[in-house]
């Protein structure tokens, strides 16, 4: 396993953790265009071997995507602590200073193939510059999956041409919340501050999927049904079960009790038609479909929606949102998508196809995986990074203030944990989820991120068992380790110009 020989050796901090590395004496000048690539197929997906020998640098991997890790990783080992000590330069011909790096054998793979990370943009919107630069810190951090959260109750930020009214009502609010964040229904203070227009049109979407895919990454975009649809609902409010609601998306936040009538035939019809604009822009293979979050008050109401369930044969509210969850499964998949939604849809027992998205207690990540769905898993305490990580003189404002989710809980996250070897076969990744009802900028965003978006990228791609757990560490994750490669790495991305918290 892990041999670090010497003290050049010890100033070198991997983040994520490679699988496996061997130091070894002597250090070889780093020129990218020196490095050889070769490939060998009896690699894993995504994995590579480098080897640095005073004589020159060997990449080998099995695809390109291998390769490409292999490139980050050289990055971090030539850039030592941020510039300062570490890497010491050398001098080419031409006297320039050139980064050296230490001689070693890294052997490495991901832990898991879904490494996500997901950004709401239906409450705050960054914009195209703020994800590139997202973008390319994930792929710094090896993460694979773009969880692009872009509808919400309180902001629609997708333009889809054939339904102007979206965008035209549903992306711009007449005020937000004062402070951010304290205004829930029955205490909503509004700022006076109009918010938007804001939203991507097909020609931004095509920018970052490109952006994306030069950095293997794969967009999964989320279009939220039946519920969290407050914006699409100022656009088209007859497709509510209630009638005469304001045209204009939600100020305050909260869960809401306008969801989508599921007995209306014509709002089903317009999902769909959505769903086909949204397929048409997004080439990947998956549609998050949201299901988080629906109350059924509007159903119980709605003679619209008790003529379904009554015409189905169905046996209760939970019953009409798992046929709205199988209808657009089978809708998506018509079109070769996979839909994966929030854990809430387990109450109605949607098909296993769909792939089941944990968020509440693991319980429900447990239960999908034994049921036979694939899994992603989130963690409310442990990769919602909305949440305070506690630094002390945080300037920053949150929706759940007393929520603590340290850096340490952060790094003890397994998604796996509490599952039987079979039920852990469902497990594709995990994703860390920045929900955006107190974050404002960029600056705000990455305060709140880094660094517990990198113990979350050491989970997924380095994997194993953390000591949180109290269990055998099997690839050798330890929190002291980590405390200190992160020392370093941190001062690479302030010197990146990413605002990353404070260590505890
Ligand atoms: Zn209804």
């Amino acid at each position: 396993m892990t041999n670090i020989l010497g003290i050049a050796a010890m100033a070198v901090a991997l983040v994520p953790a490679p699988k496996e590395q061997v130091w070894r004496e002597g250090t070889c000048a780093y020129v990218e265009k020196d490095v050889r690539y070769v490939r060998d197929a009896a690699l894993p997906p995504e994995g590579y071997r480098l080897e640095v020998t005073t004589g020159g640098i060997t990449v080998a991997s099995a695809d390109d995507a291998g390769a490409f890790y292999a490139r980050k990783t050289l990055k971090q080992l030539a850039a030592g602590d941020g510039g300062r000590a570490g890497a010491r330069p050398s001098r080419g011909a031409s006297g320039t200073p050139r980064p050296t790096i230490p001689c070693c054998v890294i052997n490495d793979a991901p832990a898991f193939r879904w490494r996500g990370f997901m950004l709401d943009e239906g409450r705050h919107f960054f914009g195209k510059e703020t994800v590139k630069g997202l973008l390319d810190q994930m792929a710094d951090h090896k993460l694979n999956v773009f969880h692009w959260h872009l509808t919400e109750d309180q902001g629609w930020r997708i333009d889809i041409p054939r339904f102007p009214e979206l965008v035209k009502y549903g992306s711009v609010r007449p005020e937000s919340p004062m402070h951010g964040c304290r205004g829930t229904k029955g205490d909503f203070r509004g700022n006076g501050q109009q918010y938007g227009p804001y939203f991507y049109t097909a020609d931004d979407i095509r920018e970052i999927l490109a952006y994306a895919k030069e950095r293997f990454i794969m967009v999964v975009p989320e279009i939220e049904v039946p519920g969290h649809i407050r914006a699409l609902l100022a656009a088209h409010p007859e497709f509510a079960c209630k009638e005469g609601l304001p045209r204009v998306p939600c100020m305050f936040n909260g869960v809401q009790d306008e969801v989508l009538c599921a007995g209306n035939d014509d709002a089903i019809r317009f999902m769909e038609q959505v769903y086909d604009e949204v397929c048409t822009l997004f080439p990947g293979a998956y549609i998050h479909i949201g299901g988080d979050e629906c109350p059924k008050k509007r159903w119980k109401e709605c003679p619209k929606c008790q003529a379904r369930i009554k015409s189905l044969g169905l046996k209760d509210e939970d019953e009409l949102q798992a046929w709205v969850t199988r209808h657009f499964t089978d809708y998506l998949a018509k079109k070769g998508r996979r839909t994966i939604g929030w854990d809430e849809i387990l109450a109605g027992n949607p098909g296993t196809e769909t792939i089941v998205h944990n968020w509440r207690k693991p319980k429900y990540g447990i239960e999908a995986a034994e049921k036979g769905h694939d899994v992603v898993v989130s963690g409310l305490g442990m990769t919602y990074f909305s949440v305070p990580q506690g630094v002390p003189d945080d300037p920053f404002t949150y929706l759940s203030p007393k929520m603590r989710c340290s850096l340490a809980k952060a790094y003890s996250f397994d998604p796996c944990a509490g599952m039987t070897d079979a039920a852990k076969k469902h497990v594709l990744g995990a994703e860390c989820c920045m929900w955006s009802e107190c974050v404002w900028n960029e600056y705000d965003l990455a305060f709140k991120l880094w660094p517990r978006a990198c113990a979350f990228a050491e989970t997924v791609w380095t994997g194993g068992i953390s000591d949180a757990q109290e269990r055998v560490p099997p690839a050798g994750r330890d929190f002291a380790d980590f405390a200190r490669r992160m020392a370093i790495h941190r001062k690479r991305l302030i010197a990146a110009g990413v605002n990353c918290a404070p260590l505890e």
